[in-house]
Parts: structure tokens; C-alpha cells; sequence
């Protein structure tokens, strides 16, 4: 299966999904454009995830929040201190890895934890146990701001998009005279200095997440986490992903993050080589540590006034934290499929097809005319731009009919629509659909109606 992953990487740069960043200068290891329809796709995903988790709630609002936050806020959280990671490095080799994923690996295979860094191999050159002491490496990407280069003027790239929502906690519940239970969502870009980026844009230094957190009355937090972590299995199966390469990872108390009651991550069968399960999302109960820690070190009250109960309090928050990369890599590797299509000939062939949810295909209807003619041409390209006014439509007059189904099948588009010559005729078109490969004849006035009722959402 880690071939799959390979298949994907290439289709994904042969088609325009993903490239390798600043390629022309032999490529960033680990770091990753988005193209023409990695982009449409990514937006879809994004745009489904803040339909699912806000705007189709009357409980949760969203916010937009600076990537550069005031320092004080990564000292209050705790990450200037524990954001790190153990960096180990085999002496043979000199290729660095985290202690934690050689300890994992090392778990994954015997079923225990090593005893120390000694037991294992290299996972690079195969020398057993010669790594050095493990040494904290903060996690934290910085920079300057403005003209000085000194510790004055350091400045954290948010490693979480979750802060920029404690910091706004007050203000966000007071504007949007929201209460407890009741919650804040926001998406964007993260920054981590990762030590071992990799497997393509599974881990990389630069990636994007879905955040929500979720305000809740201490003592009620255990609840809302069971239900958060319904919530969000449903979304991705919702979108088709399948169960069976999913399932839940609780983390051991002795491995939970700082701030963290209990952790419970969705992880994807990757199938990456040497992994097959990786994280996908960790829904986190994150109590009160973050307000309470702001609330002390800004000296603002971040409690909240619970006028029924008549008593003050600081709420637990339920986190959902999901990246977008990875969420579009398991949609790529759960929709990629081969199975077999007609040729011209009517052979069977092997066709490549990415079954995607239609909600999260980069393109949803190919416009095709079945020749390059003077009569077909216009007559489809005037459908084409009829239809680009509610979907991304792809035109395309170039080569066999077979091979352009064969192109659209491959990134997913769930239908394709032939303008040919009955069409002159009867003012009607063959739409064929992605996964039977079935065709109907539907009438050039009935087509968008037919195509809405179809490409819901
Ligand atoms: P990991 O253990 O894989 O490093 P994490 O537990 O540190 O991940 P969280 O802090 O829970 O990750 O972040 C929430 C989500 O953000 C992750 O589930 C993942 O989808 C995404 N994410 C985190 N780090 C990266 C990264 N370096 N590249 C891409 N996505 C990431």
C-alpha cells in the first residue's frame, strides 16, 4: 500500500493537484504548492468543514485571528516552555529523528515501548542503538518584527490557530451574545519547525488547519467531548471516507499535552511505509488551562458570569483540531480507485478513478463536445458557460471521447456531459456519471436542474 501514497503523489503533480514547492530550484524537501485543483479541492474540504461545524449551527461562530500574536500569548500558553520535541541523532548516519516517532515505530512493531533509544534501529542507514541523548528542540518557528534583531523583537508563526480564539474568548461571547455551551471556530494557516517533515503533505513545516473550541460548564466537559468525537467521525464518513480505515487512539495519561485532560485522535490507515495508521484529527479536552492562564497572565477576567446558576466560572473547553492536508490526503488515497472501462473498441481497459463525494470534486461537470466542429463547438462552449455560473466546469474538445472521460474520471469529476450531433436535433445531451459509467439523455432545458438535483451542497 505505501505505493498508493506514490501513486497519489505523482497523479497529484501530473494532474495539478500538488507540486513540490520552488521545484524550478530542485524542489523544498517537505514543503508543498497547491494547484489548479488541489486548490478547488482544498477549498471544498475548507468550505464543508465551516458549513458542518458553524454556519449550520446555531451554537458555534467563527473568527479570523492575526498568525503573529503578541508573545506574552505563547509564554501564557505554555508553548515557549513545552513546545518541544526530543531530537535524537543516529551517530552513524547524522540523520535526525524525534525520540517520540523512533519509540513509536519501535511500539508499532513489538508491541512495547524500548527500554532506551539503544534497542532501536536506524530507520536510515540500520545501525542499532547509536543515538545521542535526546535534546528538547523547540517547535516554534520565529521571526523578527521590525528593524532589530534582538530578543525584543522575536516573534512566534502560530503553531495552533487555537490561541488567537482564547485571546478574543471575551470579546467573540460578548459580540455575538453567545453563552456557554457554545463555541469558536477558525481556519488557517500553522507553523511548525518540525524536525522530520515528510510523507508528503502529511507533515510539513507550513499547513493549514480546522479549529474549534468549544466553551463548556466545568463538569459537563466530559460529555461534550463524547459528543465532539461523534460529531466529527460523522463528518469525515459523512464525506465518504471509509470506517474501515479509520479508528480511534486514545492517548495514554502519561503522554497527554500539557493542557490536556484527555485526548482522543481519528486516525487514517496512510499506509505510509513503516506506518500504516497516522493522526488525522485529535479532539482534546483542554479544561481551563488556556483562559485561566490568560486570564493570570494578562490580568483580564476570562470567566464567565452563569446568571441562572448565579455563580462565576471558567469555562472547560472541547477541542477538534483537524489539518487540511492531511484531510485531503485521505480523501485522495479512500477515493482512488482501478477498475475497468470500455475502450473505443469496446475492450475493457483499466481506468483510474477517484470516487470523491461529489461535494469535494475539484471539478463537478466536464463539458464535452464529441468532435472539434464548427456547429458542436459553439453549442457546447455556450452550455459550458451557462453552467460555470454555479459549478467548476472543465471544457474539453482535445483527442477521443474515451480518453477524456478517462481524464475526468481520474480526478474525479462525477459527470461529464457530451454535446454530439443528435444535439442539434433533438437539443438534447448524454451525461455520463463517474462510478457506473452509466449514460442518460436529458434535454438542454431539463440539464441544470438535473445537474443541481445531483451535485447537492
Ligand atoms: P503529530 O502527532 O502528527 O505531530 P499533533 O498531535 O502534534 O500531530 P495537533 O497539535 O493535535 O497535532 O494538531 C491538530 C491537527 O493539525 C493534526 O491532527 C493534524 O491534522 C494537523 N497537523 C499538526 N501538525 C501538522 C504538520 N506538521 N503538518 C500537517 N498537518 C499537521
Amino acid at each position: 500500500a505505501a505505493d498508493k501514497i506514490d501513486t497519489i503523489v505523482s497523479l497529484s503533480k501530473r494532474r495539478g493537484f500538488v507540486y513540490p514547492c520552488s521545484e524550478i530550484y530542485g524542489g523544498q524537501r517537505a514543503a508543498w504548492d497547491y494547484g489548479p485543483l488541489g486548490v478547488e479541492l482544498k477549498e471544498n474540504l475548507k468550505r464543508h468543514w465551516w458549513r458542518y461545524m458553524v454556519t449550520s449551527r446555531e451554537d458555534v461562530v467563527g473568527i479570523d485571528s492575526s498568525v503573529i500574536l503578541a508573545s506574552e500569548v505563547w509564554q501564557a500558553s505554555g508553548h515557549v516552555a513545552t513546545f518541544t520535541d526530543p531530537l535524537t541523532e543516529c551517530t552513524s548516519c547524522h540523520k535526525r529523528f524525534r525520540a517520540d516517532h523512533l519509540e513509536e515505530a519501535f511500539e508499532a512493531k513489538h508491541g512495547r515501548l524500548p527500554e532506551s533509544l539503544a534497542e532501536v534501529n536506524c530507520p536510515n542507514c540500520g545501525n542499532k542503538g547509536l543515538f545521542t541523548e535526546p535534546k528538547q528542540f523547540s517547535g516554534l518557528l520565529s521571526t523578527h518584527l521590525g528593524p532589530t534583531q534582538d530578543s525584543a523583537s522575536v516573534a512566534y508563526l502560530r503553531p495552533e490557530t487555537a490561541q488567537g480564539i482564547f485571546t478574543n474568548f471575551a470579546q467573540v461571547q460578548q459580540t455575538s451574545r453567545r453563552k456557554p455551551p457554545f463555541g469558536i471556530a477558525q481556519m488557517g494557516k500553522s507553523f511548525r519547525n518540525e524536525i522530520t517533515p515528510g510523507n508528503f503533505i502529511f507533515r510539513t513545516r507550513e499547513f493549514e488547519q480546522m479549529e474549534m473550541e468549544f466553551f463548556v460548564k466545568p463538569g459537563e466537559d466530559e460529555k461534550w467531548q463524547e459528543y465532539w468525537m461523534e460529531q466529527r467521525w460523522n463528518w469525515y464518513t459523512g464525506l465518504g471516507l471509509r470506517e474501515e480505515n479509520m479508528r480511534w487512539y486514545e492517548h495514554p495519561a502519561e503522554k497527554l499535552s500539557h493542557y490536556s485532560k484527555r485526548t482522543a485522535d481519528i486516525e487514517y490507515r496512510f499506509s505510509f511505509g513503516g506506518s500504516e495508521w497516522g493522526e488525522l484529527e485529535g479532539v482534546a479536552n483542554r479544561t481551563d488551562y488556556d483562559l485561566s492562564a490568560h486570564a493570570q497572565a494578562s490580568g483580564k477576567d476570562l470567566s464567565y458570569f452563569d446568571q441562572e446558576a448565579g455563580e462565576r466560572w471558567t469555562p472547560y473547553v472541547i477541542e477538534p483540531a483537524a489539518g487540511v492536508g492531511r484531510a485531503m490526503l485521505a480523501f485522495m488515497l479512500d477515493a482512488y480507485a482501478e477498475d475497468e472501462a470500455p475502450n473505443a473498441k469496446g475492450k475493457m481497459e483499466k481506468r483510474v478513478v477517484m470516487r470523491l463525494d461529489p461535494r469535494l470534486s475539484p471539478v463537478k461537470v466536464a463539458v464535452l463536445p464529441l468532435s472539434r466542429n464548427p456547429e458542436l463547438s459553439p453549442k457546447a462552449k455556450g452550455l459550458a458557460s451557462a453552467l460555470r455560473q454555479n459549478w467548476n466546469i472543465d471544457f474539453d474538445d482535445a483527442g477521443a471521447i474515451g480518453k477524456r472521460y478517462r481524464r475526468q474520471d481520474e480526478i474525479g469529476t462525477p459527470f461529464c456531459v457530451t454535446v454530439d450531433f443528435d444535439t442539434l436535433d433533438d437539443n438534447a445531451v448524454t451525461v455520463r456519471e463517474r462510478d457506473t459509467m452509466k449514460q442518460e439523455r436529458v434535454s438542454l432545458d431539463q440539464i441544470e436542474g438535473y445537474l443541481a438535483a445531483r451535485l447537492i451542497g
